[in-house]
């Protein structure tokens, strides 16, 4: 067992946006050096850690002098490549490590384990051409959806497929590359666990929470969500046993669908911090971003109890389209928190901030979250 990294260190962190700001805010509390490496400039990262390096993630030289600045490297951003991990790897502890880059970057290889490793999870098909798709369709059945392998998020790169003639227009439309057909769930609700795992093995997750969805992009965390003890139970077992059977080191998250007939299934997986856990920053004992620094520096875990129940409500750039929102308004909540990532071009459907709101209810702070959102637009 290797000695934890202790405060007055530098961490590195690949990747430079919300997420690592987060991190870096956590790091720097507690005494820690945080320098940041990607291809932007004065970026949601750059702008509070110590050190900005801006250089490609193939440039694989400029990544091991990097590590070599660092005791330990992690990553906010998962599509960092692979053998960037490993370039690190040589001159810094990698947590998580690259092996779990390497499953969850990929959603046939993600499944596959999944699957393996006797998680629940959708029916699904790997899909190498069309021919394939036609076999996949015959035995997923349809609806269902067509997913890239690689880089999708926040809905991109799928394709819902509703009858086999879609099929021909949907492998088109993601641009013939490898995928994954997947089965369209029916479900009742979108519900994620986000939790940490330590170096000694040692698991703390936040429970379920709710997430809903606008456009694909996560709009709504409300923690806890709202659905039985069973149910709760049974999403942090998942949780805790996939981090356990990818030997994660760090933070994941797991994204689920709860059924309409109640049985949970595994969407997919994040090996960092994630959206749906921001909450925890103003509401729990110990954030994601505080348990990812613990976690990846060898300490033990904080706690992860929720002081409160809270709802989070994304700021898209949207909210930019008739001006400056108009913060004082959502100020006025004395029980919401305004947080903003430092990015100056707000484009939509791109991620500016969150507002969190504590209440005695999760119903409430997602009334009170959506209400100080409404008032930035009300003029
Ligand atoms: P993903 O990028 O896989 O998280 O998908 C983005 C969103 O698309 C999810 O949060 C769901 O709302 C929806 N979605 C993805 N896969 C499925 C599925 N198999 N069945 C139903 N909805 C899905």
């Amino acid at each position: 067992m290797s000695r934890a990294v202790l405060p007055g260190a530098t961490i590195g962190v690949l990747g430079s946006g919300q997420l690592g700001r987060m991190f870096a805010i956590a790091a720097r509390r507690m005494g820690y050096r945080v320098h940041v490496y990607s291809p932007d400039v004065d970026t949601p990262t750059g702008q509070v850690a110590d050190l900005e390096v801006v250089a490609p993630y193939d440039d694989l030289d400029a990544v091991r002098r990097f590590a070599q600045g660092a005791e330990v490297v992690t990553f906010e951003f998962e599509n960092v490549p692979f053998e960037t991990a490993e370039a690190a790897a040589e001159r810094a502890h990698v947590r998580p490590a690259g092996r779990v880059l390497h499953t969850t970057q990929n959603r046939e290889r993600e499944k596959t384990f999944l699957a393996r490793a006797g998680f629940p999870v959708p029916r699904f098909a790997v899909v190498r051409s069309i021919g394939d798709l036609r076999a996949a369709l015959d035995a997923v059945g349809c609806p269902a959806v067509l997913k890239t392998a690689r880089f999708g998020y926040d809905g991109k790169g799928q394709a819902r497929i509703t009858s086999p003639g879609d099929a021909g227009a949907a492998w088109d439309a993601l641009g013939r590359q490898d995928a994954v057909l997947e089965a369209f769930v029916d479900f009742d609700r979108e519900l994620s666990v986000v939790a940490a795992r330590g170096l000694t093995g040692a698991v703390a997750d936040y429970g379920a929470v709710e997430n809903r969805h606008r456009d694909h992009i996560l709009d709504l965390t409300t923690a806890p969500a709202e659905v039985p003890p069973e149910v709760a139970a049974e999403a942090s077992r998942l949780a805790r046993g996939i981090l356990d059977a990818l030997d994660v080191v760090g933070v994941l998250c797991v994204e689920l669908f709860l059924a309409r007939d109640g049985r949970l299934l595994v969407n997919e997986l994040a090996p960092r911090p994630h959206n749906s856990g921001h909450f925890t920053f103003d509401a729990c004992v110990t954030s994601q971003f505080e348990q990812q620094l613990r976690a990846v520096c060898g300490l033990p875990l904080g706690s992860p109890r929720q002081l409160q129940p809270a709802a989070m409500a994304n700021l898209l750039g949207d909210l930019w389209q008739a001006g400056e929102p108009r913060w004082e308004a959502a100020c006025a909540f004395p029980d919401v928190k305004v947080h903003l990532y430092g990015k100056s071009a707000a484009r939509p459907g791109r991620k500016m901030g969150h507002l969190t709101a504590l209440a005695a209810s999760s119903a409430e702070a997602a009334r009170l979250a959506l209400a100080a959102r409404d008032a930035l637009t009300i003029r």
